[in-house]
């Protein structure tokens, strides 16, 4: 068994990344894809700063900034970041994500010295992204501790009413009532109605994309195994060297052309178990849009619902 192609999410809505180029000029973006060089549609100087590859070291260090100036004091204000090393890298890379706060990935071990002079220079930057990041976290909580009213699925055009029964001690329950309406009976102080909405939602994905991969093998005659649909993180979907296709529940959050897209992109891996230029002929041949769909489902993954991550 081969490894499986995977059509990777990027982790648009979590991190921010900036890099530092060789002529001393910064470019900082918000929202960039922070994501692998294997994700497909990956931009820039992302390529280089995933985390998952060939890092040699991790550590954590401190970095005093420069000077602020406060009422003629001089303040200096400590910043935390950790220092991992990519051999890939092609330049000192300034990332912002939530797992491991600022990051710096360097080239070399040579470049280590560079770190606090591109720390200096960013400084603005850094603390806009690390702030942002900050704020980010705090609608994520707020978000997480109270379940949806409303579930809009455009994939399939529909919009979910969800009705709250809160009964102390309660085990969640998750019951579908009228035409799109779920009602929720749980303790709220208990998180366990993000597994019933969750698992309700990959119910819900699994009709819908079932009918439609069926659909668009028949018109393509590009044949496919079995599908699995799961709520997934980081892809979007992916397909095996045996032709099962796995598809992300998640993408009943998309607009029906985009989710459309990526069902036939993984059936077209199974012709094409990789992103050659005959992969994307075979894509072309079936959907002339693709690139126009490609970049919207980039721009789709910032705007997920966080309880269905
Ligand atoms: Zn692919």
């Amino acid at each position: 068994m081969g490894k499986p192609d995977q059509l990777f999410l990027p982790f648009a809505q979590v991190s921010a990344s900036a890099s530092y180029g060789a002529t001393g000029s910064a470019s900082a973006s918000y929202g960039a894809t922070g994501s692998a060089s294997a994700s497909y549609g990956a931009t820039g100087s992302a390529s280089a700063s995933h985390g998952a590859t060939g890092h040699a070291f991790v550590e954590t260090s401190s970095f005093v900034g420069p000077s602020r100036t406060m009422a003629d004091e001089t303040v200096p204000q400590a910043l935390k970041y950790r220092v991992r090393e990519n051999r890939r890298a092609k330049r000192i890379i300034l990332r912002v994500t939530v797992t491991h706060g600022l990051e710096v990935v360097i080239p070399s071990a040579a470049a280590r010295r560079q770190i606090p002079e591109v720390l200096a220079k960013n400084r603005a930057w850094i603390e806009h992204a690390l702030k942002k990041l900050c704020d980010e976290q705090v609608v994520a909580r707020r978000e997480l501790q109270t379940p949806p009213t409303m579930i809009a699925l455009p994939a399939v055009a529909e919009t979910w009413t969800i009705t709250r029964e809160h009964v102390v001690g309660a085990r969640p329950r998750l019951e579908e009532r009228a035409h799109q309406h779920l009602h929720l009976c749980t303790d709220l102080r208990d998180s366990g109605w993000q597994t019933l909405l969750r698992t309700w939602l990959i119910t819900r994905a699994q009709k819908a994309f079932s009918a439609w991969l069926k659909q668009l093998s028949e018109r393509t005659q590009l044949g496919y195994a079995r599908i699995t649909v799961r709520v997934q993180r980081t892809r979007w979907g992916s397909c095996s060297r045996n032709g099962n296709i796995s598809l992300n529940a998640r993408l009943l959050f998309v607009a029906p052309e985009i989710a459309t897209y990526v069902l036939l992109h993984e059936l077209c891996h199974t012709q094409e178990l990789n992103h050659s230029i005959r992969f994307w002929r075979l894509v072309e041949r079936f959907e002339p849009n693709w690139r126009k769909l490609d970049r919207a489902l980039t721009e789709a993954s910032r705007t997920l619902p966080r309880w269905a991550m």
